[in-house]
């Protein structure tokens, strides 16, 4: 950084995100967190993901009036999936506290976490990262606070940090939230303000079919909180809409609220929006999803022009696997009149269309393998293309992912995207293009997503959320909760809460 007027701040940066879905049997390991970007030290500034938290950060701290030296520590980035192995988060500790050395030469540390990441044996893995943080770097220097939105707030987390900050849309803004993060945490490090915060937990959780803040009752609730901050009520307003496939012991949506000095007025605004949330839960609750073979008649009417097929229950981005055969299943058994793109992930079959050749007819079961929310299928078709490796996909936070052995088998009139690893299950059209098939030839697109729909939107006319089973299924009455706290809304009956 360039010798500037000021004050000199030293400033470590640690990224650490991986969404746990607890219904998703398959730890998830530091191969995992390889597979997207695992960057120790000075090597997390050699790849700088323009839309991620990074970026936002370092833009602030390159226009700031400080001379602030930047010492990153960490980023690992894991796709979403089933519970970190507990090795795993021991490692993600113990290299962070390695980097931060005694941690006494920092002025504050900005740190990006998801919120929703569990471990085996360990509900809360954001409140075990910020306790090993906390055991090096002393309670006196100050600790800036990034989540996901679909985070689990835990007094652990609360208790370690001292501004908090989550994202304000969904789809998520990264850049955006790691931006206004930093201009604040440079306030708090350079003492400048004296933060203070409240929190309140909402015992509800909802599914995901009302989570898009660009319309309905997220937006309603979240446009609340963006006229508190313009009006100055607060520095910064979290709501935190947790996401539904968490089965942890302090399960619950939240609110965070941030002031410059002022805990009443941080607590009034506090119970305010947790009570909003709360009135609404109703509007929350409504459900927009088709089932089966509706969604896929409907797709197939000339009429309606290239139609998503959102996979509700084996989204990728939400933590399930990406092996679901439900919808691929009901496109093979009845006569579509137009094709159809399907991803899925089955690393036995992966690896054997790798090893076969183009133009090969194969026959080999399918998906199925991961949960016992669906069964595998058997199909015969011929090896379109095959390839290996790490794809750019633009606009993605994470920059790229890698799939490994991936090919693309025809099956009739539809072709199955088939993938080692999940990676982001068809939400972009340069996945396909990667294999020189072209998205825009086809009609229907099955995703493995429940809302990232933004990167297909302009070749897909409209979306359908189809009704199907798996870890992350919109119905989250009927999932086998177990450790979540009870009495839960919807779970049980919960009249007269207030916050
Ligand atoms: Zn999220």
């Amino acid at each position: 950084m360039s010798r500037k007027e000021g004050r000199n701040l030293r400033i470590a940066l640690i990224h650490v995100m991986q969404e746990t879905n607890t219904f998703n049997p398959l730890l998830t390991t530091l191969a995992d967190f390889a597979n997207v970007a695992f960057l120790e030290g000075e090597l997390m500034l050699s790849r700088v993901d323009p839309n991620g938290p990074t970026a936002g950060c370092i833009d602030v701290i390159n226009s700031s009036e400080f001379d602030i030296q930047v010492v990153p520590i960490l980023r690992a980035d894991a796709q979403s999936g089933g519970r970190l192995s507990s090795e795993t988060l021991s490692e993600l500790c113990r290299i962070i506290q390695l980097g931060l050395g005694d941690g006494t030469e920092f002025d504050g540390l900005m740190v990006f976490l998801h919120g929703a990441a569990s471990a085996d044996g360990f509900d809360d893995v954001e409140g075990e990262v910020l306790s090993a943080i906390r055991q090096v770097a002393k309670r006196h220097i100050p600790i800036a606070l990034m989540l996901d939105h679909h985070a689990n707030v835990t007094h652990k987390m609360m208790d370690q940090v001292d501004l908090l900050m989550a994202f304000r849309t969904q789809p998520h803004d990264p850049y955006e939230t790691a931006r206004d993060l930093t201009k604040i945490a440079l306030e708090i490090f350079s003492k400048k303000i004296t933060p203070t915060m409240a929190w309140k937990k909402i015992p509800m959780i909802t599914h995901q079919e009302q989570f898009l803040t660009a319309s309905g009752p997220m937006k309603e609730w979240f446009d609340l909180a963006r006229r508190f901050e313009a009006e100055g009520k607060a520095l910064s307003i979290s709501l935190f809409p947790m996401q539904p496939w968490l089965d942890v012991s302090e399960a619950g949506w939240s609110v965070v609220v941030v002031t410059d000095n002022d805990q009443t007025a941080a607590q009034e605004i506090a119970v305010e929006l947790a009570n909003h949330a709360w009135s609404k839960r109703g509007q929350f609750m409504v459900l927009e999803n088709m089932a089966v073979t509706d969604a896929i008649v409907f797709a197939d009417d000339p009429e309606q022009g290239k139609i998503l097929l959102s996979d509700t229950g084996d989204s990728v981005l939400g933590g399930s696997p990406g092996d679901s055969t439900v919808i691929l299943e009901a496109l093979l058994a009845r006569e579509m009149q137009h094709n159809s793109l399907v991803p899925i992930t089955d690393p036995v079959a992966a690896r054997q269309l790798a090893s076969s050749q183009i133009g090969e007819m194969v026959t080999l079961n399918l998906g199925g393998w991961s949960n016992s929310f669906y069964s595998p299928i058997q199909v015969t078709g011929r090896v379109k293309a095959i390839r290996e490796g790490a794809v750019f996909l633009q606009g993605l936070p994470q920059g790229s992912v890698d799939m490994g052995k991936s090919a693309i088998l025809e099956v009739g009139n539809v072709s199955i995207l088939v993938t080692e690893f999940s990676g982001v299950g068809g939400i972009h059209p340069d996945v396909y293009r990667f294999f020189d098939v072209e998205p825009n030839d086809f009609k229907m697109f099955v995703m493995k997503t429940a809302s990232n729909f933004q990167y297909m939107r302009e070749i897909t006319t409209k979306f359908v959320r189809v009704a199907t089973p798996g870890p992350t299924q919109s119905d989250v009455q009927s999932l086998p909760w177990s450790r979540i706290p009870r009495p839960m809304f919807p779970l049980d009956i919960l009249e007269g809460w207030s916050a």
